[in-house]
């Protein structure tokens, strides 16, 4: 498996639901370790309880020092979460097992009430981690509710789980999350204006009938948009030797969707990020470009001697 967040060791186990049974995840549930200091040492256990009476499993665990492990695909249901017990938030559906529909992440608090603060850096790397999911999989970045979020394994199990996470900085994840949401340019801006229309399904449309979705409009209303990239010249282009990639070339800049970076891998957090220009995928696409326009160009010449000799 290959992380799916920039800079996760992997250390995986088979605790988990292989693709969720079909179920995209809705939700985020924050957990603390109740023991233990370090991720890596926290993923052993997971794999030493696979094939016992008790075999449990996360996606993500976050160790004091900062040190991010996943454990679990996120397209795969981790045995993290147990079954919802009596007083559980109202909006969870019990008709379907908690743990298709949530990515959980583990925070690694030697206290075994979890009344332990998170250090500096797990509390980044948690905002960081919990911020990229919510982008890859379109989840609310808010308290959870019945159409999905963020929350606590209390909210499911407030019998057993009462006290996990234990202390987390709640205020100040929504605080870190709404800091970023404003960052993002909505339709209302006087510029997006000028160039793109609702499409319908949270895509936006452009005026040369360009269509932006998912990460990559993400990506680009969080950057600058039309200011810094110009207008997006085509729809997303799948390179059959890069499964899982999407590529939308733009007036200024060539933006790719590569979670497992697969084309490259540069330092930034987040799915998507800009391709090389000089070099690799980016420079085939644009001599291709210029290889048409300079054909295009040259048809248009040749016409234009036709006519001339008439
Ligand atoms: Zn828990």
């Amino acid at each position: 498996m290959l992380p799916e967040q920039h800079g996760a060791i992997v250390i995986p186990n088979n605790n988990f639901f292989a693709n969720r049974n079909g179920v995209p995840p809705r939700y985020i549930i924050i957990h603390g370790s109740a023991g233990g200091r370090r991720a890596q040492d926290i993923a052993a256990y997971f794999a030493s309880t696979e094939g016992t009476l008790n075999p449990v499993s996360c996606h993500y665990i976050i160790g004091q020092d900062g040190t991010l492990v996943q454990c679990i695909s996120e397209r795969d249901g981790a045995w993290a979460n147990g079954l919802l017990t009596k007083g559980h938030d109202s909006f969870w559906n019990v008709s379907i097992n908690p743990n298709l529909l949530t990515i959980a992440i583990e925070h690694c608090k030697p206290s075994l009430d979890n009344s332990d603060a998170l250090t500096g850096p797990q509390q980044l790397a948690s905002f960081v981690l919990v911020h990229d999911i919510c982008q890859r999989w379109g989840i609310p970045m808010r308290i959870a509710d019945a159409e999905g979020g963020i929350t606590g394994h209390f909210s499911l199990d407030p019998i057993n789980r009462s006290r996990c996470p234990g202390n987390y900085p709640w205020e100040q994840l929504w605080t870190f999350l709404e800091g970023k949401k404003k960052k993002m340019l909505d339709l209302n801006d006087p510029v997006v204006r000028l160039f793109f229309t609702d499409g319908g399904n949270g895509t936006w449309k452009c005026k040369n009938g360009v269509m932006l979705q998912g990460a990559i409009l993400i990506f680009y209303r969080s950057n600058g948009g039309p200011s810094i990239f110009g207008l997006p010249l085509a729809n997303e282009i799948r390179l059959p030797q890069y499964p899982n990639t999407a590529i939308v070339p733009c007036e200024r800049a060539i933006i790719a969707f590569d979670p497992e970076r697969k084309i490259d891998a540069p330092p930034i957090h987040g799915p998507c990020y800009l391709l090389h220009i000089e070099s690799g995928v980016g420079q085939q696409l644009l001599l291709q470009r210029s290889n048409a326009l300079i054909h295009n160009l040259s048809a248009k010449l040749t016409q234009i001697h036709a006519l001339s000799e008439i």
